[in-house]
């Protein structure tokens, strides 16, 4: 740190230089990311609970509120009014806490979990943290996890099962009614990560018929990840945890002895409000309508760029589901590469050789256009 300060001035000159080497959503060009630029709502929430803290809830009731109040419109929204919950720190932790009640209400010295092999990372980290050993269950031929290969995983130390609504890699929804009949036929602990489809799903028209329902309707589902910092255009960070069950809260529990309340139930100590409030003021300004029209105008991009890719002769990994679009060339790696080299930021998934873009509500449809228009050149140039 320097001895003397500097003027204020020159600080936030500095600042706006250094944020010139951060990526803009706005520009159009970030096609790797499940964030978003936050909603002008969440913006002006976040600014406003800057200094509250969640770890200290007696000093921030006010904050407390609007956490109870945005698990309380998450948990309506996905089937089961009273569930229980927080907004955490993202998906990751949100998964840790739910891998943490499941382990530890079940009492088992061994434990297991079962986790398909489409899961997010988040799951090896958890598994290493809580000493869970992993059970990968393969997938079927449309990438969602096999139920039958879960059953087979099925031993007598498996203390959770987990599905995925939204698979980050290829955006794929397993078969969670199917794993919920597993999971209540077996008294096993169901966890769906629905980080990326918690608020895309509930706003498809076609949900059902494609047997995308994922949420609290099926009985064996104990609980579920959802990030308001993903399609939720909340700020960073906020994902949501939520539990069926209030008595998994005491698995989860550390008492905090000289605190305004005498428990957190959260992994992280000092917590913001600030995602917080802003997650629920985009809940307030949208409603369902508005997150509806959030998400149909990015399913129909994905729809466009879909056809565009096909256009172009090269292979979709598989149609879309939600917002995820993965597709290959007979060299992909290269292809990502060179798209890169034009200024997009796009993914390369080594397990599935294929790129992969995310449409968030960032992109608009002249991205799309011109995005189309580089791949076209790139891949019918030098990669086909
Ligand atoms: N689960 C899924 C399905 C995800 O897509 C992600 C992030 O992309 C996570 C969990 C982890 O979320 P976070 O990065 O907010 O911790």
């Amino acid at each position: 740190m320097r001895v003397n300060g500097r003027s204020k001035k020159e600080v936030l000159a500095e600042l706006r230089r250094i944020r010139e080497e951060d990526v803009k959503y706005e520009d159009g060009r970030v096609l790797c990311s499940m964030c978003t630029t936050p909603h002008p709502i969440a913006k002006i929430a976040h600014r406003m609970f800057l200094s509250s803290n969640l770890g200290d809830p007696g000093l921030f009731p006010g904050s407390s509120r609007l956490e109870k109040e945005a698990v309380r419109n998450l948990g309506t929204l996905l089937n089961c009014q009273d569930a229980t919950g927080f907004i955490v720190s993202g998906g990751t932790e949100a998964n840790l806490l739910a891998m943490l009640a499941a382990r530890d209400t079940s009492k088992i010295a061994k434990p297991e979990v079962i986790i398909p092999e489409s899961a997010h990372f988040s799951f090896n980290k958890i598994c290493n943290l809580l000493n869970l050993k992993p059970i990968r269950a393969g997938c079927d031929s449309r990438f969602r996890v096999d139920p039958d290969e879960v059953k087979r995983c099925i031993t007598r130390n498996t203390v959770a099962i987990v599905g995925t609504a939204g698979t980050a890699e290829l955006g794929v929804v397993d078969p969670i009614k199917a794993l919920s009949e597993i999971a209540l036929a077996h008294g096993i602990f169901f966890h769906v990560d629905a980080a990326l489809g918690g608020l895309m799903i509930p706003f498809l028209e076609n949900a059902s018929e494609h047997d995308f329902e994922f949420d609290f309707r099926f009985k064996g589902v104990s609980s579920i990840t959802v990030d308001p910092h993903k399609m939720g255009m909340s700020t960073i960070p906020a994902g949501g945890i939520l539990f069926r069950d209030c008595r998994c809260l005491e698995a989860i529990k550390t008492n905090t002895p000289y605190l305004t309340d005498d428990a957190q139930y959260t992994f992280v100590g000092t917590r913001s409000g600030a995602p917080v409030a802003a997650t629920w003021a985009v809940f307030e300004l949208l409603g369902r309508e508005g997150f509806a029209e959030v998400v149909s105008r990015c399913m129909e991009l994905t729809r466009f760029l879909s056809e565009g890719i096909e256009l172009l002769d090269l292979e979709l990994v598989t149609k879309p589901t939600l917002n995820v679009l993965a597709f290959r060339s007979a060299r992909s790696k290269l292809l990502a590469e060179r798209l890169r080299k034009r200024g997009w930021f796009v993914s390369y998934v080594p397990r599935l050789d294929c790129v992969r873009i995310v449409v968030m509500p960032h992109l608009k449809r002249r991205h799309a256009e011109t995005f189309l228009r580089d791949l076209g050149e790139i891949a019918g140039h030098r990669i086909a």
